[in-house]
């Protein structure tokens, strides 16, 4: 069949190569990835896992993530060694528990994302998403915990930072794109 499109997306993915590891101890999840702890630690002592391979319980948002994102690879590394060095010195390990962000380039715009966002979170507009710059914003409760920008790096980086102190946010006053982020809390 033929679908008339303006654009068209495809969403590839893609899957850990971890087949390897069957029968090493080496716990593997459900979308074949290495399940690592708070710390990044794999099932097998002294195995660490980090990156697109590997997903890890997030305290902030309560569930098990599996980020596919630069950043993730790039911030990850740092948790496992301080742990193996901080480990060696009897230091309490780190936990890794980021805010996941991801930026990439759209058709000549500039897009960014931080947070892990549900469903059920409730969805709010900052800018008209006909223009060339506008925000959305998922608030859990009066807790911001995603947003995506285009075209709005102040917003993402103001944004960002609130998701990590968790500060309750105005429903309101958010929704006022002249408004900086940081002034729309409660
Ligand atoms: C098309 C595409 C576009 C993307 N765009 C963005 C973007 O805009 N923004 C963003 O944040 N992220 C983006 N990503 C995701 C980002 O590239 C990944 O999250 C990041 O590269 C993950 O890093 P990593 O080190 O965990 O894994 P990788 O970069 O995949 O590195 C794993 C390495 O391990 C090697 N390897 C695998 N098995 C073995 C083995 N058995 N022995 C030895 N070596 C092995 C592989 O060859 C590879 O070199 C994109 C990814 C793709 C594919």
């Amino acid at each position: 069949s033929r679908l008339p499109a303006d654009a068209v997306v495809v969403g590839i993915g893609a899957r850990p190569a971890t087949a390897w590891l069957a029968g090493s101890g080496i716990e593997l999840g459900t979308h074949g990835e290495i399940v690592a702890d708070e710390h990044l630690r794999s099932t097998v002592p002294d195995v660490y896992a980090v990156g697109d391979c590997a997903s890890f319980p997030s305290g902030r948002y309560g569930e098990r993530l599996l980020v596919h994102h630069w950043d993730n690879a790039l911030q990850g590394p740092r948790t496992v060694a301080v742990n193996i060095v901080g480990g060696a010195a009897g230091e309490p390990p780190a936990v890794y528990d980021p805010v996941p962000y991801f930026w990439s380039e759209q058709f000549g715009r500039f897009v960014q994302y931080a947070g892990h966002h549900a469903a059920a979170d409730t969805t709010l507009w900052r800018g008209d998403p006909s223009g060339p710059a506008w925000t959305v914003c998922w608030l859990r409760g009066e807790r911001l915990v995603a947003l995506l920008a285009v075209g709005r790096p102040r917003d993402l980086a103001q944004g960002r930072r609130l998701i990590e102190s968790g500060v309750p946010m105005n429903p309101v006053l958010l929704t006022d794109p002249a408004r900086p982020l940081k002034a729309a809390t409660a």
